[in-house]
């Protein structure tokens, strides 16, 4: 693993981030949730304070500050949103395959507007024949009039109803084997035939808009093709396994803190036999665990972002981070919920949010299974300690 100290910028970065999300997030964050909105205004407020482009380059309008930065603003927000966090996170996830496979012209004309929060991006990948079979795309996308026709449908997509400029991935052909070719598409919000369809009802996660995309003919020119033909499966691959599951991780983390401080106040304000039950032994057992797993992904998370930041492989240390992350903030959300006794099955209380976004975190980027998968191979393919 590797080992990070947060910067004295980045340290700016999370007080600003805090204060924000403590004047903007924190008080509206049990309504988002319950009444399932996401607050697409605020997409604007984040680009102001940076957050929206916080890993591009400061030449594309963004703020230049990479992968530790996101997770930073990642953590903070979902500590009280988790919701918002992902719709960020998935944001993310339009700019970064941009930056890292497109043209010149590509990237001066999509990102700056995607930094600053006039639009909101997304990566649309998954399709309803399943997310972890990469290759079982069945969205084409043929070649016609010197262009690209689209058609298709994809699932459980963040961002579907709000998303102005998207990132697609489609069949464009066969290889040798007869194995799909996948490629890459910047599609714009308004293209003729490219439409949001069912929107999701989500058990956690909920602030965040997740639905299908649908492509009905959608003609977009040569020039939307993102990388080259036949790159599609790489670039969804890269985005997802290094920013969409390192940012879920990050979200992850933001749980674990809100369990971690919901934890101390709520054992430190309950009388139990006239005294706080932070005296019980066995509450503290709880608090030590939460505390401890929190730790724990935070120091995973921070670290595999860090390799990020300095160019090192990293996908493994992002599915181990993401694994321990997601799985251990639902564990720590029901071990708060137990804590709590009847207080923890109150909606008034956020428990019930943490876990409910927690286990909805589990699949999204990738299960916990798929994540193992990745991991065992990493290991058994030449573990060096
Ligand atoms: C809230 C949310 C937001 C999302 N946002 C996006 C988005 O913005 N863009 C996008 O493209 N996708 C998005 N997804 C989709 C997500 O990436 C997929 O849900 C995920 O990859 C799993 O795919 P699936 O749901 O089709 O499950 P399946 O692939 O059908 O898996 C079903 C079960 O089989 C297991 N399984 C599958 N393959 C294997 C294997 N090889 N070995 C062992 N077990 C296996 C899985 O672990 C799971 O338990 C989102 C999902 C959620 C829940």
């Amino acid at each position: 693993m590797h080992f990070f100290e947060f910067t004295e910028e980045q340290k700016m970065l999370r007080k600003a981030v805090r204060e924000f999300v403590d004047a903007e997030i924190a008080p509206k964050a049990a309504e988002w949730d319950e009444k399932d909105v996401c607050p697409v205004e605020l997409f604007k407020k984040m680009g102001e304070l940076g957050i929206n482009g916080i890993f591009v380059p400061e030449q594309y309008g963004g703020a230049g500050q990479g992968s530790v930065a996101r997770a930073i603003c990642l953590e903070e927000i979902s500590r009280h949103s988790a919701g918002l966090g992902i719709a960020m996170m998935t944001h993310h996830m339009g700019p970064y395959p941009i930056l890292l496979y497109g043209t010149e012209e590509q990237k001066k004309k999509y990102i700056p507007d995607l930094c600053s929060g006039k639009k909101v991006g997304g990566l649309a990948v998954t399709e309803p024949g399943g997310g972890s079979d990469f290759s079982g795309q069945k969205t084409t996308g043929e070649k016609k009039d010197g262009g690209w026709v689209l058609n298709g449908r994809k699932c459980f997509i963040t961002n579907s109803h709000i998303a102005d400029t998207s990132v697609v991935t489609a069949k464009t052909g066969e290889d040798e084997k007869g194995r799909p070719k996948l490629s890459a598409f910047i599609v714009e919000k308004g293209t003729k035939g490219f439409e949001a369809g069912r929107k999701e009802h989500k058990l956690g996660l909920r602030g965040s808009v997740t639905g299908d995309v649908v492509l009905t003919d959608v003609k977009v020119p040569a020039d939307a093709l993102l990388g080259k033909e036949g790159d599609g499966a790489k670039i969804g691959m890269n985005a997802i396994g290094e920013v969409g599951r390192a940012g879920m991780s990050a979200i992850c983390v933001g749980i674990l803190r809100g369990c971690v401080e919901e934890a101390v106040k709520f054992s430190n304000e309950r009388i139990v036999y006239g005294k706080p039950i932070s005296k019980l032994q066995a509450i503290q057992f709880e608090v030590a665990k939460i505390r401890t797993y929190y730790e724990a992904a935070r120091l995973m998370t921070y670290s595999a972002a860090s390799l990020k930041d300095d160019g090192k492989p990293c996908a493994n240390e992002v599915a181990m981070a993401k694994y321990f992350s997601t799985e251990y903030a639902t564990d720590a959300s029901k071990r708060l919920m137990d804590l709590m006794g009847g207080y923890g099955v109150i909606n008034e209380y956020p428990v019930g949010r943490f876990l409910r976004d927690a286990l909805a975190s589990i699949p999204s980027g990738g299960t916990s299974h798929i994540m193992q998968i990745i991991i065992a191979a990493n290991t058994l393919s030449g573990f060096q300690p």
